[in-house]
């Protein structure tokens, strides 16, 4: 409930906020993120993370026992056309491993031929379609695939957070078919997390940015500008800032387009922008190359700037430390390339601490989830070694779809959610439309 008293938009749209009855007897068509990485070739491929399938288990199952028909559809790569190596059948296969029944999966299945009540086999309670992407429709947000998808359904639950901010058929067009279009439960949970941040974040709430460059991320900077107490830069994207203050940075990569940008952010935030102090620097980006730390101002011609020093990460842990709230996104090095990846591992512990100290965390962008990930089980070992803390894991570990410039469409379509629930008009929107916002956009016609 937003704090007037009535419901937001978002909480409206929820699979839970439907009736059961209306479930009951009914083919729901569910836009999965089931784009899982892969192991093996040929016919002995399986699913090596089958994370993001357990993610949506909890919509399937509702379904389920409410009584609906199950189409799930989802894209796995980036084929160019029908690929055998990019097949759902062994995402099919795990499916019906977790759901310990049967998955109906089939390369033809956008037929319809499985879809239970439009063929001639009989009722399947679940059907997986095959990779969305095989047809050139999808990511066109072709009407004609958009109307064949919606065709085997009766309604549409959007749970592929990675994925519905997208226009593509899948996300976008069938919502023009299909009534009601609802939220998923991970998707709902995934709001649940912004809205949090948006609406109550416990103080102080503290920002860590990092990754590579500035340019998709400025405008979420700014409204973390905005909500925060503090906003700590590090990785690639404090490059531009430290260029801004003043300082030399040798060969690092910079957003030289956004130096002037960056001058007036530091101008007018100066307070709550924190860059690092200390920086780790080598002559070139590879495995094993000679590095050394130095002062942020010290970075010499020929040097690039490639992970946070010690001091930046225990100043920036620091901060994490006393917050009420932190959000965390892009490694603070270049965390693929060791020794590079030691600042972000080194941050991720502190983070890690953190939340079990009772900070509400949210990370996001997946190297920053892996490294928490990491951090997790370090304590984990630590904990069985005699240290008492009652929750191991970091809490919230799920906004890794929410990368980069994407994760700006979230944030505005939240924002445009609350001003729909404060009854006041949206903002004008320009033509961008994002999966979300497709949906946001039904639940703005139907809350007026
Ligand atoms: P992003 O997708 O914007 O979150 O960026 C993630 C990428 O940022 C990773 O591939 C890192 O290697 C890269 N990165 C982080 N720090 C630096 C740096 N100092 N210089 C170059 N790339 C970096």
């Amino acid at each position: 409930m937003t704090p007037g008293g009535a419901p937001s938009a978002l909480e409206r749209l929820s699979l839970d906020d439907l009736d059961p009855v209306e479930l009951s007897g009914r083919r729901v068509l569910v836009r999965v993120d089931f784009n899982v990485p892969l192991e093996g070739a040929g016919g002995k491929r399986r699913v090596s993370s089958d994370a993001r399938i357990r993610a949506a288990l909890p919509t399937i199952e509702t379904l389920l026992e409410r009584g609906s028909a199950v189409v799930l559809a989802s894209h796995l790569g980036r084929p160019k056309g029908p690929d055998p190596e990019l097949t759902m059948e062994p995402v099919a296969k795990r499916l019906e491993e977790l759901l310990g029944r049967a998955v109906a999966y089939s390369p033809d299945s956008l037929e319809g031929g499985l879809v239970p009540g439009r063929g001639d086999r009989g009722d399947r309670g679940v059907v997986l379609l095959e990779n969305l992407r095989f047809d050139a429709g999808e990511k066109a947000n072709d009407p004609a695939f958009a109307k064949r998808l919606a065709s085997l359904a009766d309604l549409f639950v959007q749970d592929a957070f990675g994925t519905c901010h997208r226009a593509h058929a899948s996300t976008v067009g069938v919502t023009e078919h299909l009534d009601p279009c609802v939220a998923g439960k991970l998707v709902q949970r995934e709001l649940a997390a912004f809205r949090r941040l948006l609406e109550s974040p416990g103080r102080p709430f503290v920002a860590i940015l990092g990754g590579a460059k500035i340019a998709g991320k400025l405008e979420t900077l700014r409204g973390l500008l905005e909500r925060c107490d503090r906003v700590c830069l590090g990785g690639g994207m404090a490059n531009t800032f430290l260029l801004a203050a003043g300082n030399e940075v040798g060969d690092s990569l910079v957003d030289p387009d956004l130096v002037e940008e960056a001058r007036s952010l530091l101008e007018r935030h100066g307070r709550s922008l924190e860059l690092p102090v200390d920086v780790v620097v080598a002559r070139e980006l590879a495995a094993g190359a000679e590095s050394r730390t130095v002062a942020a101002e010290a970075v010499e011609p020929g040097w690039k700037i490639l992970d946070a020093g010690p001091r930046t990460v225990e100043a920036f842990g620091a901060r994490v430390r006393s917050a009420g709230t932190v959000f965390w996104n892009g490694p603070l090095g270049v965390f693929e390339t060791p020794p590079f990846d030691a600042g972000t591992r080194a941050f991720a512990e502190r983070m890690a601490a953190a939340t079990q100290a009772g900070a509400y965390t949210v990370v996001g962008g997946g190297d920053s989830i892996a490294a928490i990930e990491e951090a997790g089980r370090t304590i984990g070992r630590a904990h069985e070694e005699g240290l008492d803390h009652p929750d191991l894991r970091p809490r919230n570990v799920f906004l890794q779809p929410l990368e980069g410039g994407r994760w700006k469409a979230a944030l505005l379509d939240l924002d445009r959610a609350r001003i729909a629930a404060r009854g006041a008009r949206a903002p004008a929107k320009k033509k961008t439309s994002s999966g979300s916002t497709g949906l946001l956009r039904r639940s703005f016609a139907r809350a007026a």
